[in-house]
This record gives C-alpha cells, structure tokens and sequence, in this order.
C-alpha cells in the first residue's frame, strides 16, 4: 500500500507494506494507527521501534535514523489553535514515538515542560519589524537545545525501561556551545546515566563556558578539546564506531548513547514548535488557518531546518525553508551549487554555535532526495568522509526545492542586530541575527511578501559581548558580567536565572584533551 498522502517525493519509499492488515474505515486512521519504525540512512537497520532509536542514537552503521514514513497531521488546524504547548506536542509525538504509550509520554512531556522554563507559553512569539520570532530560549540553559534536551532524558530513561535495559547509559556529546549545557542540565543526576561532553576550547562564548564547567551532578563530565566543533563531532562519531570499545565498555555494564543532533529523540520534539507557532499565528487572527507561511532557521547541524522540513511534510503550510549560514557558509554553497564542500577554512564567527563545516541532519534530507536509496546516500557520505566533498544529481535537487539559503557575514549580523534594536527596541542574539539577516536580504531581493517566522535560538544574554558591541561599539575588555547588567539596563529584559547561576559559581571541570585522545579520556573517565 502506498501512502498517496505523503509528499510527491516521499511516495516512493515510504510505504506501509509491513502494515497492510490493519484494516481501519479511512486512510486517516490508518496513518495515525500504523506504527512507525525506524531505519539507517545507511541501511544496515530497519524495523527499529521509535524507543529503540532513542536509545541507541546512532545506527551501527554511522547512518542516522528515519521514520518510516512522515505521518500526517490527524488534527485539525483550528483544534490545534487552542492547544497548550503540552496538548501540541502530545498531538505531534505520538505519530512519531508509537510504541510509547499515552501515559509514558504524556509523563514525558509534563516533566519536561513546567517552570523549568520562565515563560508559560514555552515558546512565545514576538511580532518585529514585520516578522515573527519564535523565542526557543526560555528554558534551563538559554538556547533552543533546551526544548529538545528537556525531554529527552525522559524519553530515554522510559526506553530504557520499556527495552529492560540494565547498563548504565553513557550519553557522549559533541557541543559547538549549547548542546553540551542543555544535555547536562537534562540529565545530571538522572539514576542510570552518565553524561559525557566534549567543547572545542577557544570555540564556545564566555557565558556558554562558564555554563558547561560550573556544571553540577555526579555523572557529569566536560573536556575541552584541542580542536574545533568538527573533531568533536567526528571523535564521538568515531567512539560510536568502535565496536570493540563498545564490547569492552558492555563487560562493565555500561552503553553508550547520544544527546546530539543525529538523535530522532531530538528531532521530534523541535517539529512541535513550527506546528505551535503556526497554530498560533491563526489564533491571533495573524493568518488564516491554510494560509502559507515561510520558516527562516540560523543553521548549523541542520537539525532544527530539518525539523522545519518535517512540520511541512507533516501537512503544515509551509511555503519556503529559508537556510541561513553564517561565514561558514558550506550550506549556502550546497544549496545553490549541489556540491557539499567542507574543504575550506574554518571560521571563529560571533555566532559559534553555527561554527560547523559537517553539518550532520543534511544526511537526512540527502536520503530523502535520492527516495531513500540507502545505497546512494552510504555512497555519498563516503566519498565526504574520504574526500571532503560530494555532488547531488539534479533530480536530487529538485527534491530540495523547498530549501532556500543565505547567509550574512560578521559585519551584516551586527548591522541587523543593531538595526532591529534602534527600530523596534528588540534585542536579538547572534544567531538569531544571522537568519534575521539573511531573511530581509531574501525579502529585498525576491519581494516575497509571505508572513515569515524567524527561529530564534538563544538569548542575547548568552552572547552579551557581541550584542552590546554590535549596538554600542567596542566593548574592550569589559568584564563580562558587567556587560551582562548593561544588557538589562538597554533592553528592560531581566537576567535570566541560567545567568545568575554562574555569576559566582565555582569551576567544577578542568579537563583537556587532544582530539585523538578521546577514547582514552572517555574510558579514564567511566574508570574501564
Ligand atoms: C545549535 C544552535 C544553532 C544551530 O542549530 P542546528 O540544529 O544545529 O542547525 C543555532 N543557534 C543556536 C543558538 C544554537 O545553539
């Protein structure tokens, strides 16, 4: 049976074989009532439980995993328009985790979003200057990671129930800044985890450090690493990858997984605030309900877009992705050429925590364009891991036409930064700056008058130095909490709890290591 409600593109793979028993009245309930499982990009593993894919993070294989098909949207949009940020995700998470029960994750989702954020909306949305930001930063840490990394400890310690697991899970993490606060603040202390992260040194912000290495909780582990954001990644991947270490780490009771990106326990709880904010725009009477909207997202591993992508494939009325790099523009070049190139130089920009060159969720949509063509996809993301490049086809690209890309240098992410301060006395951090950037760049030059929400990141606390530097000029060498009170002072906004914190908080963390030593550090660490 084919699923004919799917997106033209996804027809051909995804398709419900394994399922044609369940008889139900109409192709609706069959969508919502047929499990979805999980599969390698690469295909070495298929037929995976949502549960299971959690836990492991990673294929065996080095692919990432996918649902076996994208479900629809069963609810209407005027019913979602009077949902709870909680009711939405409910609507949205069961169609992807179906072997979660109703009770396992609406628990999940109840823990996950309470007062640990400051805003009882957990994701507002703030009209500027003719679009709307969708504030992902009211969490524990700060940045959009919190809304996935706030759920998902809950998830995996419930799949590690439901899948009797007795190791203890090692959750081992790469950050370019946020992720590796988020994570630990999601799972520190959590009974039956440890928590790994390894930080590119010199790479992070002075706040997003001082978050990682003032880190309580006896499971809690951070090391910065002599190298970028890419080696980190690379480095996990490749402890992933080590069959033997993983036998040697499952003798003494212990499993690895992962909070990154590459996780689908992280992607499917960031689909739910593309489905919220649109559901809010028609309650506000912004839009009317199936009306279009575009979607812009500051990007570095690809993974919040793709969630965009998948909000859209879900049945959302989403016209245009616009992608918004900054200086390490590998996306930008993608997008316009069909060559994904990281051979190039590695840029320290002030928006760190897009400092990436492999960005790893494009692997995702590259299986999606070549229908799922596991063979094709390994094919590619070899000749990257060999050669530092590969090349799509042209049908390949046709499938990504719903993708559009920018990117803004240092100076225009300041400029917009500055210019959304003085026009609108809204402050927006660095990240959030790129993609404002690029989207008034993409608005000017195509007049494309669609209603656009613009996903923004993090804080402008978090990156205090720049922000007040882009609107005010040299800040020197200013302590940075006293920028931070001047931050308050200009925009009225309170300092976040997550700052206070580690005003004077004592440093807990002061390992090192080189990039080729992180095997043995992680080993030195859980004492195997
Ligand atoms: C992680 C992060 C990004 C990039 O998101 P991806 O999902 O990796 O593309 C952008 N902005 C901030 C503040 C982040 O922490």
């Amino acid at each position: 049976m084919q699923v004919s409600l799917l997106a033209q593109d996804l027809k051909v793979c995804y398709n419900l074989q394994d399922h044609e028993d369940i008889i139900l009245k109409d192709r609706e309930d069959r969508m919502s009532m047929a499990n979805v499982s999980y599969q390698s990009t690469r295909g070495g593993e298929s037929g995976l439980t949502a549960s299971c894919a959690i836990l492991k993070g990673l294929a065996e294989d080095g692919g990432l995993y996918m649902p076996s098909y994208i479900p629809k949207l069963t609810i209407s949009i005027e019913q979602l328009a009077g949902m709870s940020y909680q009711e939405t995700a409910y609507e949205v998470m069961r169609l992807f985790l179906t072997d979660y029960t109703e009770e396992e994750l609406k628990h999940c989702i109840h823990s996950a979003y309470d007062s640990k954020f400051d805003t009882e909306e957990i994701a507002p949305l703030r009209e500027a200057d003719g679009a709307y930001y969708l504030e992902l930063f009211h969490g524990s840490t700060i940045a959009f990671k919190d809304m996935a990394l706030s759920i998902l400890p809950y998830l995996m310690t419930t799949a590690a129930k439901k899948n009797h697991v007795e190791n203890e899970i090692v959750i081992l993490t790469a950050t370019s800044g946020d992720t590796g606060k988020a994570a630990m603040a999601g799972f520190a202390d959590v009974p039956g985890t440890r928590i790994i992260v390894f930080y590119p040194k010199g790479g992070v912000s002075r706040v997003q450090e001082l978050q990682m290495v003032t880190q309580k909780g006896n499971n809690t582990a951070v090391v910065a690493i002599h190298g970028n954001f890419d080696d980190a990644q690379t480095g996990v991947k490749r402890i992933f990858g080590d069959r033997e270490f993983g036998k040697r780490l499952a003798e003494r009771g212990f499993q690895l997984s992962s909070a990154n990106s590459i996780n689908i326990g992280r992607l499917v709880p960031q689909v739910v605030y593309y489905v919220y904010a649109y559901a809010r725009l028609v309650r506000d009477g912004r839009i009317q309900a199936g009306d279009e909207i575009n979607i812009t997202v500051p990007t570095g591993n690809f993974g919040n877009i793709l969630a965009a992508y998948f909000a859209k494939q879900m049945g959302l009325p989403v016209k245009t992705l616009l992608c918004a790099s900054n200086d390490n523009k590998v996306l930008y070049d993608f997008f316009k050429t069909g060559v994904y190139d990281k051979k190039r130089e590695f840029i320290l920009t002030s928006s760190p925590s897009m400092d990436i060159l492999i960005s790893s969720n494009l692997e995702r949509l590259i299986y999606l364009s070549t229908g799922c063509d596991a063979k094709v996809n390994k094919k590619l993301m070899k000749e990257l891991a060999q050669t530092g490049a590969y090349t799509v086809t042209d049908e390949m690209r046709e499938k990504m036409a719903d993708f559009e890309s920018g990117y803004a240098t240092e100076a225009e992410n300041g400029a917009e930064i500055k210019r959304l301060f003085d026009t609108a006395g809204y402050m927006i951090d660095t990240h959030t700056g790129v993609a404002s950037a690029v989207y008034r760049k993409y608005q000017a030059e195509t007049k494309d008058a669609t209603p656009t929400v613009i996903a923004s990141t993090a804080s402008p606390y978090k990156f205090s130095h720049s922000v007040m530097e882009a609107v005010f000029g040299e800040q020197g060498d200013k302590d940075e909490f006293a920028i931070i009170d001047e931050l308050c002072i200009v925009t009225k906004v309170p300092v976040p709890r997550a700052v206070e914190e580690i005003r004077n908080a004592q440093i807990r963390h002061k390992r090192e290591c080189d990039v080729d030593t992180m095997k043995e550090t992680v080993a030195e660490i859980l004492g195997v």
